[in-house]
């Protein structure tokens, strides 16, 4: 007889990483940065020690954070990746019978992360522009919602948050209702009009904002995000936490990262231009393509989906492919040739036409 588990864990799906790619292959499935750690790094990482623990409150690195916020260390709090950080504050807000509401499609841990509280999901579709829609999210918060999800910019979409929706949202829900910024890609983020978490921190005691050093800061490898907001909820954050999940190699490896900002957000920089570019490219071959803000672009290819993936992997693209779209990290400049040759192909062999949101 088989054993008895929960079975709504036993219905998930185990996570679906971004597919390896074959050797000769641009892995642009899982929004990761292209170039290489700063030898700044490589030396902080060589240089912990491993055969102890971790410092379990990642003090130096959160002192580090603290500084650069202008915020008080005891509003930070160091998880093992912002996945992690998104779990403990969900554990420790929602349980069962509870809601927790996002838009969807958006980033696909959470509907997980919400199971396995033992919490419901409440969704909202995206708006047609790919960006959310947070008067109908705002509306689709009950007495039972604990927390709500808010992504900017959305992955795998791309559109932003605006500073105006955003403050909008915040005076349309309960004070009493955790707010979650999920800002995984706000170093990219060039629109002036883009909601900006961290001063809001001051006038919302529901706010918490998550920011992770694994997409722009490259360091995906060795988990490791931050989460600001009050220290009562970070607090609870911190008792649903496996204790010394961050490990002495990733907290260096983010300071030295920090030291290095500078020679990092010139690669950013890079990676911002190689995005405009590349949206630019495929709109003018004739693709709708939401506005990205982060290090991403998405094709809105619906039902022809996993035809499409095939055509950019018979060109060596690997992306993510989802049930309304594939989405395309940004990566090298190598890529960026044979990435628009592929879609160039997408368009002219799919019908991807009328009624299709993929084409303008
Ligand atoms: C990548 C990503 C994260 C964070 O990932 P970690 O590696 O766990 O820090 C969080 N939110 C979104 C929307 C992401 O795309």
């Amino acid at each position: 007889m088989a054993v008895t588990l929960r079975p709504e864990i036993a219905a998930l799906q185990p996570y679906r990483q971004g597919r390896p790619a074959a050797p000769d292959a641009f892995k642009l499935s899982s929004n990761e940065n292209p170039y290489p750690p700063h030898p700044a790094v490589v030396e902080a990482i060589a240089a912990a020690s491993v055969e102890r623990y971790p410092d379990a409150a990642a003090t130096a690195l959160r002192a580090r954070l603290a500084t650069i916020f202008g915020v008080e260390a005891d509003r930070i709090h160091v998880g093992s990746g912002s996945v992690a950080l998104l779990q403990q504050l969900i554990l420790a807000a929602a349980g069962p019978g509870d809601e927790v509401a996002y838009s969807w499609r958006s980033f696909e841990a959470y509907p997980g992360l919400v199971t396995v509280a033992g919490a419901t999901s409440v969704t909202v579709p995206n708006r047609a522009d790919g960006g959310h829609d947070l008067p109908a999210l705002a509306a689709a918060i009950t007495d039972r919602t604990r927390a709500v999800i808010v992504c900017t910019p959305n992955n795998p979409t791309g559109p932003i948050v605006t500073a105006d929706e955003f403050a909008a949202f915040m005076d349309a829900v309960p004070p009493t209702l955790l707010v979650l910024l999920d800002e995984a890609y706000r170093e990219f983020v060039t629109d002036p009009a883009a909601v900006d978490g961290v001063p809001l921190l001051e006038r919302h005691p529901n706010l918490v904002v998550l920011r992770t050093f694994s997409k722009a800061y490259g360091l995906a490898g060795l988990r490791v995000g931050y989460a600001l907001g009050p220290v009562e909820i970070l607090n609870a954050a911190r008792s649903t936490a496996i204790p010394l999940s961050v490990t002495e190699p990733a907290q260096r490896a983010a300071i030295a990262a920090l030291d290095h900002d500078a020679e990092l957000r010139e690669r950013v920089a890079e990676l911002i231009e190689r995005r405009d570019r590349l949206r630019d490219a495929l709109r003018a071959q004739g693709w709708s393509i939401p506005e990205p803000q982060g290090n991403f672009l998405w094709l809105a290819t619906g039902e022809h989906s996993p035809a499409a993936a095939e055509i950019l992997e018979k060109h060596g693209i690997v992306a993510r492919v989802f049930p309304e779209g594939i989405r395309v990290s940004v990566g090298e400049e190598e890529s960026v040739e044979p990435l628009l040759r592929s879609a160039e192909e997408v368009v002219r062999t799919l019908p991807l036409g009328a009624g299709n949101a993929g084409l303008g």
